[in-house]
């Protein structure tokens, strides 16, 4: 009941031991062309470019930025979290020109916030987070993709924490580039990153094709733009990789794609508007639970993520020592937070198998008697 990874569903978990396929294997091309399908369907998009790049959820954020950014563009970070720093973090890498705003930890911004920031500072890209498990907090999105076309940049979301908790419609909201990872609502383990990539950014991104030498054929023509620096995460050749054509790129982690083909024909066959509502209606649940507990709710609650609950630690409580009973007395995980909320709030996932009613009820009757056994804990 963290705030991710969380324990998969036992059918993925049943995908993954199945034989092994090689990326060129034609039943296999299936495989990959039916996840391509079924993430379109997640994510809400027509976007041919939809695929799968190896590695956790991070693999994702790099190769989407390393891809769009070159040295020296402007890419803007609307920071709300550990998340948006972590954004920051890798564009600044890739040799970008950051910018960043930031809102209190806890808050979320106004539209009208990002789109002044975009005037300002004129970005290439402009990248953030849906949900920003840090803080709890899940920015509202249905406006920033248009502010970001409107102003001729780019958008990138890292949507890791929220894909299959909450509404994220690609296409409705126009934006660019999305990825995220299987191991929050998607209930499936860590190592692959699914993405979907529009027109415009595909473009973008297809001006620095440039293929390794060893597997250029006759006619070819290299991008006019930079080389992307990182080979692996080149999305260039990933989407090549992806195409019908094959070009070969890495060995595919086949157990991850079937995981990840798994996660999405779940999402798809339980519907996504259900399975919103199931993740919304098990953070409710908890929520109620926890103020009844005598707890006060972690930020600002009109903009809580419907699958992490942020929750303060009471004073004369040790948060750290009620994590450790929680897992020792009752087998349940639960989060604190990093940097400045370290040690001051615990952080309650409702994702994936756990956005249900009995597990949540089973951990708030262990987090009361876990509770009960502090000295410092009054039920007020
Ligand atoms: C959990 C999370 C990640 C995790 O990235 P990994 O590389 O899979 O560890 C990234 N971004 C957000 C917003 C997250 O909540």
């Amino acid at each position: 009941m963290g705030p991710g990874p969380i324990n998969a569903y036992p059918q993925v978990l049943r995908a993954m031991s199945t034989q092994l396929l090689g990326q060129f294997d034609p039943q296999f091309r299936r495989y990959m062309a039916e996840t391509s399908a079924l993430y379109r369907r997640v994510f809400q998009t027509r976007n041919r470019q939809t695929l799968m790049v190896d590695g956790t959820a991070r693999a994702g954020i790099e190769a989407a930025l390393v891809s769009l950014v070159e040295p020296g563009d402007r890419v803007l970070v609307p920071v709300f979290g550990r998340f948006g720093h972590l954004l920051a973090e890798i564009a600044s890498r890739c040799g970008a020109d950051v910018r960043t705003i930031e809102t209190p930890w806890g808050t979320v911004f106004e539209p009208e916030a990002i789109e002044r920031a975009v005037r300002k500072h004129r970005p290439k890209l402009v990248a953030l987070c849906q949900g920003d498990t840090s803080t709890t907090m899940a920015q509202p999105l249905a406006e920033i993709g248009r502010i970001c076309s409107r102003h001729g940049a780019l958008s990138y979301v890292d949507a890791t924490a929220t894909l299959g908790g909450m509404p994220l419609p690609v296409d409705r909201w126009s934006l660019d580039v999305v990825s995220a990872g299987l191991q929050k609502c998607l209930g499936g383990p860590s190592g692959i990153a699914p993405m979907t990539i529009g027109d415009r950014a595909a473009k973008a991104i297809r001006r620095r094709r440039h293929i390794e030498q060893g597997l250029q054929q006759k006619g070819y023509r290299p991008g006019a733009g930079r080389r992307i620096q990182s080979n692996y995460f080149d999305l260039a050749m990933i989407m090549d990789y992806w195409s019908e054509q094959a070009l070969n790129h890495h060995t595919e982690a086949t157990t991850m794609l079937y995981a990840a083909r798994e996660c999405g024909r779940l999402l798809v066959k339980e519907g996504l508007r259900h399975a919103h509502a199931r993740h919304a209606e098990a953070s409710r649940t908890l929520a109620a639970g926890l103020r009844g507990l005598g707890l006060a709710p972690y930020g600002d609650q009109r903009h809580k993520m419907p699958n992490v609950t942020g929750v303060w630690i009471p004073k004369g409580v040790d948060g750290e020592r009620v994590r450790a009973r929680m897992l020792a007395r009752h087998n349940i995980e639960i989060g604190t937070s990093f940097g400045p909320l370290h040690g001051k709030i615990w952080r309650i996932g409702t994702m994936g198998a756990n956005a249900r009613r009995a597990p949540v009820l089973r951990t708030l009757r262990a987090l009361e008697a876990v509770l009960r056994s502090e000295k410092g804990y009054r039920l007020a």
